[in-house]
């Protein structure tokens, strides 16, 4: 094999594999084949290393051979208008992959994909020419009911993906298989056994797992498949195939691993987690592995940026996995959105709507193509043995109908949504209920006719970079909180996003009258949207009308305690103001406590205010946690000159669940002290009370 770029160790290590998965018997049918894509090759595509494969030995049979065109460029895309700071020291072999398993149904289902040119192209191919040098897909088991139909997702079993993984090594790309050892998705709130494989003991599991996974990858040998990484496993967050103790699932990890070894020995195995914001679960999980002697190549991990925290807490986990058991790591899955929109009536797990998620991007191709640039340079930069980073389904797009009605009979046709109702059989409670479309439409790289986004350059244009002249590319929305009794004063600058992600202050036009100003302060406490024009885009400013709050750093978005004081009674572990908006009631920051041992979260957190005028207020102060146990006092208090004259009682019960305190009719004379807080003792459940304080408010109440 003669993959130019490829010419890293790891690549010379593999050329004997290439070259067993390449011969073969030549048909009649693959030679033809092969010279029409040569053909074509010549014809259509200028830049593309073209090279043909096989070499008519006789080596096994049952080994097809395929004939490979490769069509990943080895030379930047020139004339894209897509901004990209190139990231530095990136390994030729550094793997810039796509998740693409939901193709096939898509194309069942009457979609078609376009090249940069607007000429409807095989989807693979247009992957390959723009970059992209795995191709990821998952397998299930039988994602079907007894009748046949299927269960959606793609519909992805063994055949599926073997016919993905032909189509793509047609084109030049590798394969990543990615087992999720159930009949439909496995994630981390997920981990079903598949139906045939329910009632088996643990012993009989791992044999099922071994002989599923050695006739799979057989199967894919035998079709031509060039794998390179097999993930055993998807997001296996310590549950597994229907089990859910490490001692357990390490034999089914171990059964797949060895089944890959046996038949793909170059082939990289993965395994697969989910949610590294989580502080010590990578280091955890790696220790088990590693303690259960677990045979495997790569620590992979999930991460959508909105979700899964910072990236620099991605390279620290990871890289502590990589540096402690010398694994190397990547990035299984991501994907950021280019608009909040839905394109196929069928909600998007990300969008507009969505209040409690990190937004470091705008919603645009451009941030998109950010969002990604970034997670490589992390990996490859940040992350020590870093060696890739994979898009989740780049091509699920819309099946293009234009009613929920249209596109649901193609969803439950050709699996080409994310569940159908045939699902219902395996997965009553979610898919069973839930079944629809595609929730990650406006996170592809095409859009609903097919056609690219310049984005998808971003898998060949991030190793060369394409500083083009920066742009506007977004407006900032800006938030106005006005007192009841203040005054409205819109913005005259909002701040643009600019192609690099930078802010630049543009001018604003805003859409409003006076009348409309008025009524703002007519309508008592609500939140306004206005929209006006910058930079040739639409600008919003949401203006919140509210009571005066005579707190300081209320939210506790000061990033500190400024303005409070604590009194820590039993030296919890953990008591400070945290930035995690999504742990937040409003803006991005709380008080946060958190401890291990039982009967150590005791604290008080209180703020004196001085000069209030005479008059009648009202206080509140919300808190939401887990693990406190029923052993709990929490309340809010006021305290007039040091004395406490008003509690409202409260507790901790869930995540999410905030319980607001709430005093009313506090009256107060000017000259008194005057002190509001919240007192929190709990027992805890003995796997570590904590807890989130948010939004204290002390306003003065109506006359
Ligand atoms: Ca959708």
């Amino acid at each position: 094999m003669k993959k130019m770029r490829r010419n890293s160790d790891r690549n010379k290590r593999s050329t004997g594999r290439l070259g067993l998965s390449v011969r073969g018997r030549w048909s009649i049918a693959a030679l033809c084949l092969a010279l029409l894509m040569a053909m074509t090759a010549l014809a259509g595509c200028g830049s593309a290393t073209k090279e043909e494969t096989g070499d008519g030995e006789d080596e096994a049979d049952s080994v097809n051979t395929i004939a490979t065109v490769n069509y990943i460029p080895t030379e930047k895309i020139e004339g894209s208008t897509l901004y990209v700071e190139k990231v530095e020291n990136l390994a030729d072999d550094f793997i810039l992959g796509m998740d693409a398993s939901s193709v096939i149904s898509l194309e069942n289902s009457g979609v078609t994909y376009r090249n940069f040119d607007g000429e409807e192209e095989d989807v693979f191919q247009i992957l390959a020419e723009n970059g992209v040098t795995h191709i990821r897909v998952r397998v299930w088991n039988d994602p079907y009911d007894e009748d046949g139909n299927g269960f959606g997702g793609g519909n992805c079993d063994v055949d599926t993906a073997i016919e993905i993984g032909k189509r793509a090594t047609q084109v030049g790309m590798k394969l990543i298989i990615d087992f999720h050892y159930s009949d439909f998705w496995a994630d981390p709130n997920k981990q079903m056994a598949p139906r045939a494989w329910e009632d088996m003991e643990i012993e009989e599991k791992t044999e099922a797992v071994y002989e599923f996974t050695t006739e799979a990858l057989t199967a894919m040998k035998e079709a031509g498949v060039d794998v390179d990484i097999v993930q055993v496993g998807n997001e296996t967050n310590g549950a597994m195939c229907g089990e859910t103790i490490w001692f357990n699932i390490q034999y089914l990890m171990q059964a797949g691993s060895k089944a890959t070894r046996e038949v793909f020995p170059d082939a990289m195995v993965a395994l697969h987690f989910a949610n590294p914001e989580t502080a010590g679960r990578y280091a955890d999980y790696a220790k088990k592995l590693d303690y259960y002697d677990v045979d495997y190549d790569i620590f992979a991990s999930s991460y959508y940026p909105f979700w899964h925290g910072t990236l620099e807490n991605l390279a620290e986990v990871l890289s502590e996995v990589a540096e402690t058991y010398g694994k190397k790591v990547m990035v299984m899955e991501t994907s950021y959105a280019f608009s909040g929109e839905d394109y196929d009536f069928s909600g998007n797990t990300i969008s507009d709507d969505s209040t409690t998620i990190v937004k470091d991007y705008p919603f645009s191709v451009q941030g998109q193509a950010n969002s990604f640039r970034d997670v490589v340079d992390t990996i490859a930069n940040e992350t020590t043995n870093g060696i890739g980073v994979v898009y989740w389904e780049g091509t699920w797009i819309s099946v293009g109908g234009s009613s929920w009605e249209e596109n649901s009979a193609l969803w439950e046709k050709y699996g080409s949504g994310w569940a159908s109702s045939y699902a219902a059989v395996y997965d009553p409670d979610d898919a069973g209920k839930y079944y629809g479309g595609c929730a990650v439409d406006n996170q592809a790289f095409f859009d609903t006719d097919g056609n690219p986004f310049e984005s998808l350059r971003i898998f060949n244009l991030v190793r060369y970079g394409n500083e083009v002249e920066l742009k506007a590319d977004a407006i900032d929305d800006v938030t106005l909180y006005v007192d009841l009794n203040g005054t409205v004063e819109l913005p005259e600058t909002v701040d643009a996003v600019m192609t690099d992600n930078s802010r630049q202050a543009v001018e604003v036009t805003w859409d409003i009258t006076d009348e409309e100003i008025e009524a703002m302060y007519a309508g008592g406490v609500n939140t306004y949207t206005v929209t006006g024009e910058a930079a040739g885009m639409t600008a919003t400013c949401y203006v919140a009308m509210i009571e005066y709050n005579f707190l300081t750093n209320y939210s506790f978005e000061d990033g500190d305690l400024t303005g409070w004081s604590v009194t820590d009674n039993a030296a919890a572990d953990e008591l400070y103001v945290e930035d995690k908006v999504t742990d937040s009631l409003t803006g991005t920051c709380h008080m946060h406590f958190w401890s291990e041992a039982q009967n150590t979260v005791d604290f008080d957190l209180e703020q004196t205010v001085e000069e209030l005028p005479t008059g009648t207020y009202k206080y509140s102060i919300s808190i939401m946690g887990g693990d406190a146990g029923d052993d709990q006092e929490v309340y809010a208090y006021v305290k007039i000159d040091g004395e406490i004259v008003a509690t409202a009682p409260m507790t901790i019960t869930s995540y999410g669940e905030w319980d607001t305190g709430t005093i009313e009719d506090i009256t107060y004379e000017e000259g008194q002290e005057i002190t509001v807080g919240i007192h929190v003792r709990c027992q805890g459940t003995g796997s570590g009370a904590w807890g989130k304080i948010d939004d204290a408010l002390l306003n003065s109440a109506a006359e």
